[in-house]
């Protein structure tokens, strides 16, 4: 069925060229009139957005406090002062954009994402939840709605990790989840510090001042891409995401004996690449063996020092991604290649240094939030299936203040990160409806 066809007899209009439209009379969940997306105004503010960027389009780089990030912060800001919202940056420069409902004391209804880019990667992902959320909070503007909470727009400071090897900063240090102290001595590739950077792009003060108190939020709700294939294979235009998987990232340290490939006989060998490979297979093991198809395990990088074809391997760092909903099967793959490591050293007769990067908790949605999602996209007659998040994004740190839930639309062939990621304008435009209509029932409880 196309979504014509499914959009027909439901009192919604659109086509590529004309807004989605909700029209009746009655006042529904507190929304007077209708809501409208202007689908062009925000395919054309994405494509702006898309060329603030280091790489040549269609890819998209905008590492956190570039030059270019930095104007394209401003482009939003911009735009939200436009919409009449309260501009407010943080330590960190996570900025904050609010509408201010009748009832401003009470805790408050946020959205957003975050708008910084991987290297030669696309346009869509973050930004549809930062630019998505802003025209939502336009449209119930348009529609004659006045939240009763104040309605919040975010824009989380580097969600990516390209430069200081850590995602999610911003929503890490709004949560606590990350100690500000240890924040303070990030540094990217050249030594340059988190301070020094921030510094540059304008942000000043503690960072422990970045902390949100609890009861800041009644509720949070991001729109994303899905980065996945599911919705796409399924012809779903929108997914709920129950669960958020959260990685622990693990680096080890296998040191064995080197020398000449020629001179040392086997029986002599404590090759620690041979040792690596084994826990590599262990990695698999152990994430295959818990028998849940929500349990993966990666070794994505294995560097062998000193790396030469006639030396008995001398040293490996290998740095391992184990992901997961349910923390305790998580950490059970954890233990499992813990005692596997420990087996190994003693028999290859290698030592065995593990180090755990980090380890966060899996977060569950908020089952209020994923109801009022669900009533939004029927009151579209837009289908929606309840989903996993695989890879994980800001709203896993919220979940530690706030009530949260993600909303997913699809993007073609489940790319992302790289150019040729897509979503289609009425994919995000739904995504955009259906947020604007959790919005406004989460803001007027
Ligand atoms: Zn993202």
């Amino acid at each position: 069925m196309t979504e014509d066809a499914k959009m027909s007899g439901t009192g919604l209009s659109r086509s590529p060229d004309h807004p989605i439209t909700r029209d009746h009379g009655d006042l529904v969940q507190g929304i007077p009139g209708k809501i409208t997306i202007n689908t062009s105004q925000l395919s054309t503010e994405i494509e702006a957005l898309a060329g603030f960027s280091d790489s040549p389009a269609p890819a998209v780089t905008r590492v956190v406090f570039s030059e270019t990030d930095r104007r394209a912060r401003k482009y939003v800001k911009d735009l939200c002062t436009a919409a009449g919202l309260t501009v407010r940056e943080d330590a960190v420069g996570n900025t904050f954009a609010r509408w201010i409902g009748t009832e401003p004391h009470l805790p408050a209804i946020g959205t957003g994402s975050h708008i910084d880019a991987i290297p030669n990667a696309g346009r869509y992902d973050g930004t549809v939840g930062v630019l998505g959320g802003l025209e939502a909070i336009r449209a119930l503007q348009r529609s004659g709605f006045r939240p009763r909470r104040s309605i919040e727009l975010l824009l989380f400071t580097s969600e990516e990790p390209t430069r200081f090897g850590i995602g999610c900063l911003g929503s890490r240090l709004l949560s606590g989840a990350l100690d500000p102290a240890r924040a303070t001595n990030l540094k990217d590739k050249e030594g340059k510090s988190l301070d020094d950077w921030r510094a540059a792009a304008g942000f000043h003060g503690d960072l422990g001042s970045t902390l949100l108190p609890r009861g800041h939020y009644a509720g949070f709700v991001e729109l994303h891409i899905e980065q996945g294939p599911l919705l796409e294979k399924h012809g779903t235009p929108l997914g709920i995401v129950t669960a958020i998987a959260a990685p622990a990232s693990l680096r080890i340290w296998v040191e064995g004996e080197g020398g000449h490939a020629g001179a040392v006989l086997m029986p002599a060998r404590r090759d620690a690449l041979c040792a690596a490979a084994e826990i590599i297979l262990a990695v698999e093991t152990a994430a295959k063996g818990t028998g849940a198809i929500d349990t993966v395990g990666t070794t994505g990088i294995c560097d062998v020092f000193p790396g030469a074809i006639n030396s008995v391997p001398l040293r490996v760092r290998l740095e391992i991604d184990v992901r997961d909903i349910d923390q305790a099967r998580r950490d059970s793959v954890l233990a499992q290649l813990q005692s596997a490591c420990d087996e190994i050293s003693s028999r290859r007769r290698v030592v065995v240094r593990t180090e755990i990067i980090n380890s966060d908790p899996p977060a569950q949605c908020d089952p209020r939030i994923l109801d009022a999602l669900e009533r939004g996209a029927a009151r579209h007659n837009l289908r929606c299936e309840r989903m996993v998040s695989r890879a994980y994004h800001d709203s896993l740190f919220m979940a530690r203040i706030a009530p949260v839930a993600m909303l997913f639309i699809p993007c073609r062939g489940g790319f992302s990160h790289r150019p040729d990621e897509y979503a289609s304008p009425e994919a995000i435009a739904n995504g955009t409806l259906v947020l604007a209509e959790a919005l406004a029932e989460l803001s007027s409880s």
